[in-house]
């Protein structure tokens, strides 16, 4: 197996950027060069190459665990280089299909591993806007010194205009304006081809995508290290996913995001004692009721609003909604859109097996049909909600499996994945209609 070569990072200002020849991995590759560029530091001076080369990494070490492929770079931070073979096991146990076993990470080892932080130092925060991360904000409010969010994690890189209202968002927001807050724009996830990724492992991901069940935890988190280097801050902390207790393996994980390490810090996956619910109901409604104000972005749909960061009719829009009210919340203050047309497309879809799911998604609604009070008071006693509430206390939910109707998901299958061939040949503005037709037609896959 020819070894995916990184070669040395060139930096412009806060701009790094890193050449890849990819090796006997050619195929997974749409672009060969990894980028990012921050804003929000002074400078990248003080970061080594053997740090600067850790993004790259994050980006690529799992798809060269996937493949059995080595991966070759002139430096690596030594503990950084310890993490790249520790999670070649674990990635190997998640996905037994994986050949992680032929990987092997070459190059020089520099820098000394320190002890681990303590559990009170300062950290940057890894902050999407949505439900996890502000519930850990709210929880580490005192030890977060910096915020880093990412251009082309949950927004795509070309979407400028969504980007703008979140930035706008973040930067106006009770509890995180005046922080710290650094932006890293990158090509993670276009660098390779995580389409063709998720259509090749279909069967090892259940409904998941690539990004989801293999790269995202990984990526962030290396993707932050030279910030906290920049800052001089031992940790970087990744909000935990909730699983519900399932065995369904996710790409951002304890066992994943514990094991980062570089020279000086780690990385921490943050609250995995706590589910999403627990999150909304213990940590940000709490905070709401004694007067905060937040403006949460959790939806992941292209057609999220006109103006809104959450569309309010998809699983997790309806989900947080859900929870919201759980926790005595109205979601509206915190920018989740509810009307009679959000429940009524929501009970169909939850009642028709139009959202499909793991088992971690079954598993969540139906501890929410039990969380609903025998009685509805305070704002889930508005006529909106108390009905949508009292229908959802019996509904009888099913969350299709990715195995239902085989033919038409595997045709549905193959047209997303020639969509998403396609599209980013197209102008942006363009290809974001397409991908707004293509959810509608597809709503439920
Ligand atoms: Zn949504």
């Amino acid at each position: 197996m020819r070894p995916i070569v990184l070669g040395k990072p060139v930096v412009d200002g806060l701009r790094v950027t890193i050449p890849i020849d990819p090796g006997s991995a050619t195929r997974w590759f749409r672009q060969n060069v990894f980028r990012v560029q921050y804003s929000g530091l002074e400078s990248l001076d003080p970061v080594d190459d053997a740090i600067l080369v850790v993004p790259a990494l994050g980006t690529v070490l799992t798809l060269a665990y996937a493949c059995g492929v080595p991966v070759q770079v002139e430096r690596v931070d030594g503990a950084y280089a310890v993490t790249a073979q520790k999670l070649a096991d674990t990635f190997g146990r998640l996905y037994p299909h994986f050949l992680s076993r032929g990987f092997e990470l070459r190059g020089e080892r520099v820098g000394t591993p320190g002890p681990d932080p303590e559990r009170s130092d300062p950290a940057l925060l890894l902050y999407s806007g949505g439900a996890d991360s502000t519930s850990s904000l709210i929880e580490h409010s005192d030890d977060v010194r910096a915020l880093l969010t990412v251009w082309g994690a949950d927004v795509h890189s070309a979407d400028k205009a969504l980007w703008e209202r979140l930035l706008r968002t973040v930067r106006t927001g009770e509890l995180t304006a005046g922080r710290r807050l650094v932006v890293a724009r990158s090509n993670l996830q276009d660098l390779i081809d995580g389409p063709a990724l998720s259509r090749y492992h279909a069967h090892g991901f259940d409904s998941a995508s690539w990004w989801g069940a293999v790269q995202h935890g990984l990526a962030l988190t290396s993707l932050a290290v030279p910030v906290a280097v920049a800052l001089g801050l031992p940790r970087v902390l990744i909000a935990s996913s909730d699983m519900a207790g399932t065995p369904v393996p996710w790409g951002s994980m304890p066992i994943i995001e514990d094991e980062v390490r570089w020279s000086g810090g780690r990385a921490e996956n943050d609250q995995p004692e706590l589910s999403r619910t627990e999150k909304i109901t213990r940590v940000i409604a709490p905070y709401l009721h004694d007067g905060g104000r937040l403006a949460l972005a959790v939806c992941y749909q292209p057609s999220r609003g006109p103006s809104g960061l959450n569309c309010g009719r998809c699983e997790k829009c309806v989900q947080t909604t859900t929870q919201l009210l759980l926790g005595g919340v109205d979601p509206r203050e915190v920018g989740m859109p509810t009307s009679p047309q959000t429940f009524a497309v929501a009970k169909k879809a939850l009642t028709r097996g139009e959202w499909h799911g793991d088992d971690s998604h079954r598993t969540i609604w139906r501890s929410l049909q039990a969380d609903v009070p025998p009685t509805l008071t305070g704002v889930c006693a508005i006529p909106l909600f108390r009905d949508y509430l009292e229908w959802l206390r019996h509904a009888k939910i099913v969350i299709s499996s990715d195995g239902a109707e085989p033919l038409t998901r595997l045709m549905i299958k193959n047209a997303q994945y020639l969509g998403g061939r396609l599209l980013p040949w197209l102008p942006f503005r363009f290809r974001k209609r397409c991908t707004q037709l293509a959810v509608r037609l597809t709503r439920g896959y």
